[in-house]
């Protein structure tokens, strides 16, 4: 058996991990984590941690299910791999599609399947496009996203995305990709209410389109709560304002479930939360708990309607789109939130709890403001409380804090100087409570770190 020094050697020798400056690896070394259960991981050096992430927003119904275990193993031994292109597919693609059109809005029938949350919005530009050139309306091809979006990291992907850092990198956005402001209030002037700030931030959505003119837009992406730009919940009169901005100008409208579906904002779509009606949706994450990967885009009667009786071949598609295995994975796991209620629990027992939790953790002098929505919360930390002064980034606060709870158990993001959960969502009290303690000792431990 290898040392974790002899892992971190061979991992900073050999492996460029995803956002992570490469030299950091030579430096400190990586965490190695080794095994999981439940809400909890362990790494090398035998040190428990609490999952607060999900891994990445995905392990929606904790590590080590036997259910999604078996099905894997079951599904490798009889087929482990098939594809769907060229009118051929596999049972667990089929019962995975018949299973999704039930659990998602009435208005999805159909799925486009993909291997990831990137490759399912690449698949939405393609799609949309094709869309309108199929209505006649070729010049009708921008996509409007939002500032601090995050859609992935492909070409496509990242152009929707709106972090400024990404798209410095290899020449983003591709052209036809436009952002607008994101609603998030707290880092408004705050004069407005947050319900008058929701609607100014949606009709940015309108002024855009004005700008642009109508018959040039294709549809607008947005994810119902930004995730990685730091858990921003808009005000619940945004996306309702979205809706009717969408309609008016007969754009159509994108709802990037990777994060919020499944369950996680207390529905089983984070749309159905915030009540519009997407007429495509992207998810991947929670559909197989991330256990296994696969992504894909519901397709609405809307578009569906015209791909399927005037499209022709859709020249568009991945080796891994419906994967046998990982579509018995994604099956097991919906059967698995549907039997054990855990949307529902998110919304009136476990989501509501964590709600006061943090509510509780807005006491702490170093937090300004805390948002919660079903299992996913965000902790602003700031400089002067009584103003909500920020902090200025450079002090890298959040990193301070971060590194805190990486030291003391607790496995929590940092974006900014904004400290986000989206834990299990099979997550106890019992846990959250545990949590919670984790949470405000690295805070006292930041606060005193600031103060040397
Ligand atoms: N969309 C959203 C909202 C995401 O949060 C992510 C990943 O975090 C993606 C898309 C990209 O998904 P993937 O990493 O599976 O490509």
């Amino acid at each position: 058996t290898r040392t974790t020094k002899d892992w971190q050697a061979a991992d900073a020798s050999h492996h460029l991990h995803p956002f992570t400056d490469f030299k950091s690896l030579a430096g400190k070394g990586s965490r190695i984590i080794t095994r999981a259960d439940n809400i909890y991981l362990w790494d090398s050096e035998g040190h428990k941690l609490l999952d607060a992430m999900s891994g990445l927003w995905c392990v929606n119904v904790g590590y080590g299910r036997r259910e999604l275990i078996d099905a894997a193993t079951k599904q490798l031994e009889t087929l482990p791999f098939y594809n769907s292109f060229f009118q051929t597919t596999t049972p667990p693609a089929i019962e995975l599609a018949e299973l999704l059109a039930q659990v998602t809005p009435p208005q999805f029938k159909h799925v486009f399947f993909s291997g990831s949350g990137s490759e399912g919005n690449d698949t939405i530009v393609r799609m949309v496009r094709r869309y309108w050139d199929l209505k006649g309306q070729p010049e009708r091809s921008v996509i409007i996203s939002r500032h601090n979006a995050y859609h992935g990291s492909t070409m496509a992907g990242a152009s929707l995305g709106g972090m400024s850092g990404m798209h410095e990198q290899g020449g983003l956005p591709i052209p036809g990709i436009v952002h607008i402001e994101q609603p998030f209030w707290y880092e408004s002037d705050r004069r407005l209410s947050r319900d008058e700030f929701g609607l100014k931030a949606a009709r940015a959505l309108e002024q855009k389109i004005l700008e642009i003119g109508a018959d040039k837009v294709a549809a607008f992406i947005g994810e119902p709560v930004q995730g990685a730009g730091g858990v921003i919940v808009p005000p619940a009169t945004y996306w309702p304002e979205i809706q009717r901005i969408c309609d008016r100008h007969g754009i159509l409208l994108v709802s990037d479930e990777v994060i919020c579906g499944f369950g996680r904002t207390g529905q089983w779509f984070g749309c159905e939360t915030f009540g519009y009606r997407p007429d495509l949706m992207t998810f991947a994450k929670g559909v197989t708990s991330g256990y296994i990967p696969l992504g894909g885009v519901m397709v609405g009667e809307r578009v569906a309607k015209v791909l399927i009786e005037e499209g022709g071949e859709f020249a568009h598609g991945y080796t891994y789109s419906g994967h046998p295995v990982a579509c018995a994975v994604g099956i097991a796991n919906i059967k698995l939130i549907q039997r054990e209620g855990l949307v529902e629990r998110v919304r009136t027992e476990i989501g509501p709890y964590l709600a006061e939790t943090f509510a509780a953790l807005a006491e702490h002098p170093l937090v300004g403001e805390v948002q919660t929505c079903g299992m996913m919360g965000a902790l602003q930390l700031v400089k002067d409380k009584a103003s909500g002064e920020m902090f200025d980034g450079k002090l890298e606060v959040g990193m301070v804090c971060r590194a805190h709870c990486f030291g003391n158990g607790l496995i929590m993001r940092a974006v900014g100087d904004r400290m986000i959960v989206a834990p299990p969502l099979v997550m106890t009290k019992a846990q959250i409570d545990e949590m919670a303690v984790l949470i405000r000792k690295c805070l006292d431990l930041t606060q005193q770190e600031l103060k040397q």
